[in-house]
C-alpha cells in the first residue's frame, strides 16, 4: 500500500505524512532529506552549487541511508549522520542545486522507488515528484497545499527564535520559484486529489488522509 504526498514547502506534508504513517502502523519516506543529504555532502567536499557534473558524481557515489519509522528519523550519508545539519538554513540555500540537477534526480528517484518497493504493510512517501515521477501508480495520491502565508507562518515556528524572517521567506517562497522550475507540485496531475490545509488543524489533516486509506485497502 503505497501513499503518495506531494506539496510545497510548508504545506505540512512532512507532519502530515509522519502522522499517516504512524496512525496506519505504516513506513514513512522523507524524499527531501535525501536531496538535503546530498546537499550537505558537496558542502563538505567543497563542491561549488554550479559543478553540475560533481554533484552528480557525488550522487550516485553515495552511500546514503535513510530511516523509514516515522517514530525515528535519521539520515546519513558517506558515514556521516546529517540528521540536524540537513535542517540548517546553508543547506536549504543550496538544496536547489541538487533538486535541479536531472542525473541526480534519476538517481534519487530510483533508490526511493526502490525503498518503497521493499516497505511492508505500506508507506507513505513524501516530497514534490511522488505522485507524478516516484510513485504514479500509489493506491492514494494527494496534493496537499496551503496559502503562502500559512507555509511561512508554520515554517517559522517550526525553525524557531534563532532564524530570521528573511532567511523563513527564502526557504518557502524562493525555494518553490526554483524547485517548481523542474517540477510541477502547485497543481495536480489527473487523478491526484487536491488538499488544502490553510484552515485545517495537523490532526485534522490526518484524519482526512487516514480515511482514504481505509476507503481504499
Ligand atoms: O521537502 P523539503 O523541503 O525537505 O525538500 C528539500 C528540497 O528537496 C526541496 O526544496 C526540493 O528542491 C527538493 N525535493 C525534490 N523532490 C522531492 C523532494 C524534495 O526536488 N521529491
Amino acid at each position: 500500500m503505497v501513499v503518495a504526498i506531494d506539496g510545497p514547502s510548508g504545506s505540512g506534508k512532512s507532519s502530515t505524512a509522519r502522522g499517516v504513517a504512524l496512525a496506519l502502523g505504516y513506513a514513512y519516506l522523507d524524499t527531501g532529506a535525501m536531496y538535503r543529504a546530498v546537499a550537505t555532502e558537496f558542502l563538505v567536499q567543497g563542491v561549488a552549487p554550479g559543478d553540475a557534473d560533481a554533484i552528480a558524481r557525488i550522487t550516485r557515489d553515495a552511500d546514503l541511508r535513510i530511516s523509514t519509522d516515522p517514530a525515528d528519523q535519521w539520515v546519513r550519508i558517506n558515514g556521516r549522520d546529517v540528521t540536524t545539519r540537513i535542517r540548517e538554513p546553508e543547506v536549504s540555500a543550496v538544496v536547489s542545486a541538487v533538486a535541479t540537477n536531472p542525473a541526480c534526480r534519476a538517481e534519487l528517484v530510483r533508490r526511493q522507488q526502490g525503498i518503497i518497493a521493499t516497505a511492508a504493510p505500506g508507506i507513505v512517501a513524501e516530497g514534490r515528484d511522488i505522485t507524478t515521477v516516484v510513485a504514479p501508480d500509489a493506491a492514494v495520491r494527494l496534493l496537499l497545499v496551503a496559502d503562502p502565508q500559512a507555509r511561512v507562518a508554520r515554517r517559522a515556528a517550526e525553525l524557531g527564535d534563532g532564524v530570521s524572517a528573511d532567511d523563513v521567506t527564502d526557504q518557502v517562497i524562493r525555494r518553490d520559484r526554483d524547485d517548481s522550475r523542474l517540477v510541477e507540485f502547485q497543481k495536480p496531475a489527473p487523478g491526484v486529489d487536491l488538499l488544502d490545509s490553510t484552515y485545517l488543524s495537523l490532526d485534522e489533516v490526518v484524519a482526512d488522509i487516514v480515511a482514504r486509506v481505509r476507503a481504499v485497502v
